[in-house]
């Protein structure tokens, strides 16, 4: 029998106006709070006023730092950590997608370890403290509220995710209201991060029952509730099990890590400015049918209500994955490959990938340039 365990320290509150009910809790953690988040979505779907009602209930003091642009950069982080430390701020809040979450636990360790740079963070023997973190999220993809990882873009533009405990959040406040105002094709892109996360983490070598329970119910979840949102956008009970799965797959990551889908899929939101998931899902199906040839029960399991690769490959084409047309050269699938092969997300995958492997994959995904 295989041992295994499962962290996942994060108080989750789940619903409707959940910031409203339980929020009072954030005063434990500071009087000062320094809130990160997106230039405009989370002003208009009111996350943000619903938070800044509360604090202000709580007699907190409040800055926020509104820059936070997709695929946070280290420049940004710093930017903002020196913010945070200049206001004194005791208590870090993001709010927003993957984005504000990620930028939030890169501040809360960089604004109380003054001399670290960002590139340091990726070794976690380099520091031990950090402001304690609060997540609202709004988009229903990352599960990032839920996780101990942030994914930050270096100064020579490669994007990698660096993994602490101090990272996971204290509480998360999940409310699939904030969600209503996703377009279609963010809508898309985030359940299928959600639903790329959930599968690898059936696929990686880490994975355990109880995750294997929660990426389970994801997949299911996602491939039963993302194509009625899409027809159904403002229904908030389809919104809330996304947003379900999204966490859910958020708490699979956090004892799997990702697999090679995500170290393939970095190359395609940085080079080719795909949104992450999107990225991952345009080579989900080939790396599936590379994966088969190993381990064929594994992707069985992965695929569950999906049935198969073909059939996962329909339901893609419908929600609108491969709507965009991506071009890449040989040279350009060639030193990603380079890239990819040195990840640890290769060692997680089932079955052997090899520089021509991992290009094979690429190329049958996307258009030869
Ligand atoms: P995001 O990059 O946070 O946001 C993408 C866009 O969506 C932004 O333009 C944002 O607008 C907008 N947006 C956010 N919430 C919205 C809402 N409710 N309605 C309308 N628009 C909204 O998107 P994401 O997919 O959630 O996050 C992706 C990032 O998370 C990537 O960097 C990815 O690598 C990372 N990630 C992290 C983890 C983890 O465990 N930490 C896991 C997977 C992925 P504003 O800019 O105006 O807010
Ligand atoms: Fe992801």
């Amino acid at each position: 029998m295989r041992e295994w365990s499962f962290y996942m320290p994060t108080k989750v509150h789940f619903g409707e106006r959940v910031l409203k009910r339980e929020a009072g809790v954030i005063a434990v953690y500071g009087k000062n709070a320094f809130v990160v988040t997106g230039k405009s979505s989370s002003k208009r779907n009111s996350s943000l006023d619903d938070l800044l009602d509360i604090l202000k209930e709580l007699d907190l003091k409040v800055h926020i730092f509104d820059e936070v642009e997709e695929n946070p950069t280290f420049s940004l982080v710093e930017n903002a950590a020196e913010e945070c430390r200049r206001v004194g701020a005791d208590v870090v809040i993001g709010v927003g997608g993957g984005s504000p979450l990620d930028t939030a636990k890169a501040v809360a360790i960089l604004a109380v370890n003054e001399s670290l740079k960002p590139e340091e963070l990726y070794d976690s023997s380099n520091y031990s403290h950090a402001l304690p973190i609060i997540a609202v999220p709004t988009t229903a993809g990352t599960g990032s509220e839920v996780t101990q990882y942030s994914v930050l873009t270096s100064h020579e533009g490669r994007k990698g995710g660096f993994a602490s405990p101090l990272n996971f959040p204290k509480h998360a406040f999940v409310d699939p209201r904030y969600t209503l105002t996703m377009p279609h094709e963010l809508t898309t892109a985030t359940a299928v991060d959600a639903l790329s996360h959930a599968m690898e983490g059936i696929l990686s070598s880490h994975s355990t029952p109880l995750s294997d329970t929660l990426a389970q119910k994801a997949v299911e979840l996602i491939h039963e509730y993302l194509p009625r949102t899409l027809d159904e956008s403002d229904n908030l009970e389809f919104r809330s099990k996304l947003m379900l799965a999204s966490t859910l797959a958020g708490m699979v990551i956090a004892q799997t890590s990702t697999t090679v889908i995500h170290a393939m899929g970095y190359h395609l939101t940085t080079f080719k400015g795909l949104k992450h998931g999107t990225a991952n899902g345009l080579i989900m199906v080939e790396t599936l049918k590379h994966i088969r040839k190993f381990a064929p029960e594994v992707v069985e399991k992965a695929l569950g209500p999906f049935e198969s690769e073909e059939k996962l490959g329909e339901f893609l084409e419908r929600v609108g994955i491969y709507g965009t047309d991506v071009t890449a050269t040989e040279k350009e699938l060639a030193s990603w490959a380079d890239v990819v092969l040195k990840a640890s997300h290769v060692k997680r995958t089932p079955g052997i990938f090899t520089k021509n492997d991992i290009i094979t994959i690429y190329a049958r995904s996307l258009k030869q340039g």
